[in-house]
């Protein structure tokens, strides 16, 4: 039985979506006012694995990620920089998908933003405007927290609401009202606006994800995720935006926060020289490295991103990929024993998986399979049957992981040997078997030893 922690809760809940197997999946998406860096990289990573294990049983995830193309940030990069902040947003857009691509992070099934969603903002406000939840200002429209008695309840941030102007730690676009929050900002020269009943003037930030998710997902959805920094004020505001406007509850099942991701201990940033950008993580490593590092540590854990930690990845996901190539080449007998080891690896991953996604002990129970399945090959207890065995075991792995390497190791051929390869291709379409055979002979005493298939000739170098 999965559990998943929920920050609602504070405790570990059996995992039971709203409607059967189906599971929806929000996860707040990246401001894009510059390239996306690698405490992104961590959280859409960690995410990724999470989708991609509740599909590996059987759910049929819908994941919905925003983007925030509208925000204080962007509008003040994109001035800095003297361009349109469409344009500085798209482009960063751009980046953003290309760069989780080479991080082979799966797509989500849409990246709704917030300026193609003006109009479900608006509505989403006037609703709560109507029900005397939110109220106009000469500069926005503000919500009213006093209207709904739960607020707190994901943070636990007590409110004393007994005291006017007292002041909560909210983000820093709620200026206006210490403890109240913009749902709509009036417009300001050179920002952009829309038309809107209380004028032209452009969304809070928090109003979008709760319109947003709305819109994809439903009043009522299972999963809604983000790194740990968004439980306030972002999901505690969402909360109250979602459940004061449609009165259901709750507006999500499961709130599911990931750890931070820091540089050498220190949080990162600008100013610390410290501040690592997706781009230049992939010139220096493997995409694979990355993930493998970020799939060793708990989600709910902060990381600590290192040369060293990146070493150690490396050196632990080369122990998985020396067993596959092992395997690949196993040429031992068949014992029968793979099928055992497989099931026992298997039955300690789910339970350690479905521990709120457990990864360290579920890469535990992997490390002991790599050395079970070592001790069997030494022994010669491996062939074809059983190779195979593993291989299949550890390539539904990597529809979670998607960090190991199937592709064989086989060195490069000289012209000659080029050739020879070429001319028994014929020979065997030509269906000349004894040229073919003679042929694969010369090969094999240089060296190079081959298997015929379906899909045509490998070749492999024994020396
Ligand atoms: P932002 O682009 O700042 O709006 O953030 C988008 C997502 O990335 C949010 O879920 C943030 O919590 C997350 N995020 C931002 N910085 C980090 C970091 N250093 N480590 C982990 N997640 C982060
Ligand atoms: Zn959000």
């Amino acid at each position: 039985m999965l559990k998943v922690h929920n920050t609602l809760s504070r405790s570990k809940e059996e995992f039971k979506p709203l409607k059967g197997k189906a599971v929806g999946m929000y996860i707040c998406g990246p401001t894009v006012q510059g390239p996306p860096h690698i405490g992104h990289a961590r959280t859409y990573v960690a995410f990724d694995f999470i989708r991609r294990y509740l599909e590996w049983k059987g759910f049929k995830v819908k994941y919905v990620m925003n983007i925030t193309d509208v925000h204080d940030d962007i509008i003040s990069k994109s001035n800095e920089l003297g361009i349109d902040w469409k344009e500085l947003a798209e482009k960063n857009t751009k980046l953003f998908f290309k760069e989780l691509d080479g991080l082979h992070v799966k797509k989500a099934d849409s990246y709704p933003s917030v300026s193609g969603h003006i109009k479900e903002i608006i509505e989403l406000v006037k609703k709560l405007e109507e029900k005397g939840i939110a109220y106009e200002t000469d500069d926005g429209v503000y919500y009213n927290i006093s209207k709904f008695p739960e607020y707190g309840k994901l943070s636990g941030i007590k409110i004393d609401k007994s005291k006017t102007g007292t002041r909560v730690e909210t983000d820093k676009y709620d200026k206006e009202n210490a403890q109240d929050f913009a749902l709509w900002k009036k417009a300001r020269e050179g920002e952009p606006s829309w038309d809107s009943p209380w004028g032209k003037g452009r969304p809070g930030w928090h109003i979008e994800c709760s319109a947003m998710g709305g819109k994809h997902l439903g009043e009522q959805f299972d999963v809604h995720g983000g790194a740990v920094d968004l439980v306030f004020p972002h999901h505690e505001n969402e909360i109250a935006q979602s459940e004061g406007a449609s009165g259901k509850k709750p507006f999500v099942k499961y709130w599911l926060h990931s750890g931070f991701l820091n540089v050498e201990g220190e949080k990162m940033s600008k100013s610390l020289g410290n501040y690592i950008e997706v781009p230049e993580l992939l010139e220096k490593y493997n995409p694979k490295v990355f993930r493998f590092f970020v799939a060793g540590l708990h989600y709910r854990s902060r990381i600590d991103f290192s040369e060293k930690a990146m070493e150690e990845a490396k050196a632990g996901l080369e122990r998985f990929n020396r067993l596959i190539e092992a395997l690949q080449e196993a040429n031992g007998k068949d014992s029968g024993e793979m099928k055992k080891l497989v099931e026992k690896a298997k039955t300690g991953f789910e339970k350690a998986m479905d521990n709120d996604f457990d990864l360290p002990s579920a890469w535990a129970k992997l490390y002991d399979f790599v050395r079970d399945v070592n001790k069997l090959i030494a022994e010669n207890k491996v062939g074809n049957k059983d190779s195979e065995i593993a291989l299949k075991f550890m390539k539904e792995l990597d529809k979670i992981f998607e960090v190991f390497s199937f592709e064989q190791k086989s060195g490069t051929l000289t012209e000659e040997e080029e050739n020879l390869l070429e001319e028994r291709e014929k020979a065997r379409q030509e269906k000349d078997w004894a040229k073919a055979d003679e042929l694969r002979d010369k090969l094999a005493e240089k060296g190079i030893e081959l298997t015929d298939s379906a899909e045509g000739t490998k070749w492999k170098k024994t020396e």
